[in-house]
């Protein structure tokens, strides 16, 4: 058996089809018929989300396997990626092989970039050419990206379990009914090892996309066997067409591990920033909140949007605030300058702010009126002057506490990692079948 790692990316389109659908298919025809054996769970590997090409979370796909004939599995899954493609709505698929063992680090470097910067196809085949990866592409080939980020992305350190669903193609485009009480019930006896299955403040089921892909469901969790545990927990009313188990890093904010430097900023990047307040925030038409931050005397606005849930949070925030935020940044226009995202505020320092008001009149207890600059104050009611009398100066009470907030769950990101994960991040793994 020789090992083989097969990976692939932009298969699919608005129209229809999904990427870990043909993962699906191809690891079951990879392991039933061709014989070969995968050594790591498949992978789904959601690679930078401020991708503006992208069709929708980003997502690419691995098989890290042990094969007997190398060149059969090769032709048949560039053939199964070329006619399992939506080429020409949409789709411009790379998929890529490469038949060693270890993953050369140029190719883990490459992933780590792609996971928050912007990468070119022509990086792409330079580094997969460098690597010995063979790889085809179709359409204009931008796929190749995702598939040498997914194949270079090792998961050895946090990482979360994610279980797919399939329908049958005649049931595609059909409503999906599943019994939202087995879901809301598996939510919560299954909870924290799985999650954002439902959403408890919307009263929202998040398990089901409602598009006229294959996929029937996605359960996200810690443990294969968790997400596992779904199939017979929940109750679909159709006949599915399978469903598969992935690895990923969803749930893990990998995109927002690169510190970013606000003088460099490049429009679509990811990262986090640690700044202070500079600008009062202000919120706009639509509940969306703008204020600007300062890095070692660079500035930039920054915006929360209203789906997040926390507008109110930063409509509190105040200048000389010291926070830290994980960003996207979003192209500058001819009419809106370049803007950082927020996708998820840790309020480090709160700056005191004061409250500034005229001293009371010794006399009557009234407040006083100034008098002008240094000539001191006057009691309107009883007329006391009084030279000495000074402003009253007391902090005001911040209407915010430090702390980390995250966006409420229907608006995560499928990188976000959600507030109860914290603290609960693997730091390794050991593929046992
Ligand atoms: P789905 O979630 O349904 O699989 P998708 O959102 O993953 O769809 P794709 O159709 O795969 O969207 O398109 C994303 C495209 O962006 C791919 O061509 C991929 O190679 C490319 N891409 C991914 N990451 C980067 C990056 N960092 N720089 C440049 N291109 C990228």
């Amino acid at each position: 058996m020789t090992p083989l790692h097969i990976a692939f990316d932009d298969t699919d389109s608005r129209l229809g089809r999904c990427t870990t659908h043909l993962a699906y298919r191809v690891t079951k025809e990879l392991t039933k018929t061709l014989g070969g054996e995968l050594v790591d769970h498949p992978l789904l590997i959601r690679l930078n989300p401020n991708i503006p090409w992208k069709t929708r979370g980003n997502g690419a796909v691995c098989l890290r396997a042990k094969v007997r004939d190398s060149d059969r599995v090769i032709d048949y899954v560039r053939q199964a990626v070329e006619e399992g493609s939506a080429i020409g709505s949409g789709a411009n698929p790379g998929v890529a092989f490469l038949k060693e063992e270890a993953v050369p680090e140029k190719l883990k470097r490459f992933s780590s970039f792609a996971m928050w910067d912007v990468s070119s196809r022509q990086q792409a085949e330079k580094v997969a050419r460098e690597c010995g990866i063979k790889f085809w592409t179709f359409g204009n080939g931008q796929g190749l990206v995702g598939s040498l980020g997914a194949m270079g992305c090792m998961l050895d350190h946090d990482h979360t379990f994610e279980l797919i669903a399939y329908r049958t193609p005649k049931n595609c485009g059909t409503p999906r009914i599943i019994n939202d009480d087995s879901i809301i019930k598996f939510s919560k006896e299954t909870f924290p090892h799985t999650f954002n299955n439902y959403d408890q403040n919307h009263g929202r089921i998040l398990i089901a996309p409602h598009g006229p892909d294959p996929v029937f469901f996605g359960v996200r969790g810690e443990s294969p066997e968790i997400v596992l545990s779904a199939m017979s927990k929940i109750s679909p009313e159709e006949k599915l067409e399978g469903y598969m188990v992935f690895r990923s890093n969803q749930g893990t904010n990998m995109h927002l591990q690169n510190e970013l430097d606000l003088r460099m900023a490049k429009a679509y990047t990811a990262g986090y920033v640690r700044c202070r307040v500079k600008s009062r925030p202000h919120t706009i038409e639509g509940g969306h909140v703008i204020f600007s931050v300062e890095q070692s005397g660079s500035e930039m606005p920054a915006a929360i949007y209203e789906p997040t849930g926390l507008a109110k949070i930063a409509a509190a925030l105040a200048p000389g605030d010291l926070i830290e935020i994980g960003v996207g940044v979003r192209k500058g226009t001819t009419l809106h300058p370049k803007i950082l995202n927020i996708e998820y505020l840790q309020v480090n320092e709160l700056a005191p702010i004061y409250n500034v008001a005229n001293p009371l009149c010794r006399m009557c207890g009234r407040r006083m009126k100034s008098e002008g600059k240094n000539k001191g104050y006057q009691c309107e009611k009883c007329k006391f002057r009084d030279q000495k009398a000074q402003k009253i100066i007391t902090v005001k009470e911040r209407a915010l506490k430090p702390g980390l907030y995250l966006p409420t769950a229907k608006a995560h990101r499928h990188l976000t990692k959600p507030m109860h994960r914290y603290g609960m991040e693997k730091n390794g793994f050991q593929y046992v079948k």
